[in-house]
């Protein structure tokens, strides 16, 4: 199995639950850049207030500030086992970036789902404040309401209203997607339907990599 991964789709497809579930198993690191970034902007720098804009208005924050964030995670010694980059790269400039930093990719996964299905696992998306788990109060909601199992408060994504959304949806569209193609010209593409359960599309993405 292939231990050099990105995953690719659009917001709310569900590529950060399976990410974070294949990295446990298979001792990969997982890169979110978005979590990145989120903990970029909990912090009080001229940094953050740019970075923050961007992500308030659903907008892609600039080639140059995400590649060397990711550039630096990547220099961290528990990449070498293998890693799975998760909403990166989300347009062709940076696809080309991770090549010249010498980056390998192995295999990219595409991840896809009808757009409904999307809004609503977005909108019903909920974070915990301690430990970072992701609930969805229509599919996997909490036992106890607003509360995560470690006993941390459960929060929604300031990215996650409506508005915002359409906003990220249009940004996927235009700039991320034309990667599906990308990847496919270069042979390494996979695609899992992501419509299903959590335990359910897992399942598919093993059998898709364990193919390649
Ligand atoms: P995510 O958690 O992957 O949904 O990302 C949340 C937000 O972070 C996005 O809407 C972008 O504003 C920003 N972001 C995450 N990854 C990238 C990237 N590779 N390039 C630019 N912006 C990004």
């Amino acid at each position: 199995m292939f231990k050099r991964l990105v995953f690719l789709g659009p917001p709310g497809v569900g590529k950060g639950t399976q990410a974070r579930r294949l990295a446990a198993d298979f001792s990969l690191a997982h890169i979110s850049t978005g979590d990145i970034l989120r903990e970029v902007i909990k912090q009080n720098t001229p940094l953050a207030q740019r970075v923050r804009s961007y992500m308030e208005s659903g907008t892609l924050v600039p080639d140059e500030v995400v590649l060397e964030l990711l550039l630096e995670r990547m220099s961290q010694p528990d990449v070498k086992e293998g890693y799975i980059l998760d909403g990166y790269p989300r347009n062709i400039k940076q696809a080309y970036d991770l090549e010249k930093a010498g980056v390998a990719v192995e295999g990219v996964v595409y991840f896809y789902a009808d757009e409904e299905t999307l809004i609503k696992r977005i909108s019903g998306r909920r974070t915990c404040r301690l430990c970072s788990r992701v609930y969805n109060i229509y599919y996997d909601p909490p036992t106890v309401d607003g509360r995560c199992e470690c006993g941390g408060e459960l929060f929604q994504r300031s990215d996650d209203t409506e508005d915002v959304v359409r906003a990220r949806l249009r940004e996927y569209r235009q700039k991320t997607s034309p990667l599906v193609q990308h990847y496919k010209e270069r042979g390494v593409l996979c695609e899992v339907d992501a419509s299903g359960t959590p335990d359910e599309v897992y399942e598919k993405l093993l059998r898709a990599i364990e193919a390649t």
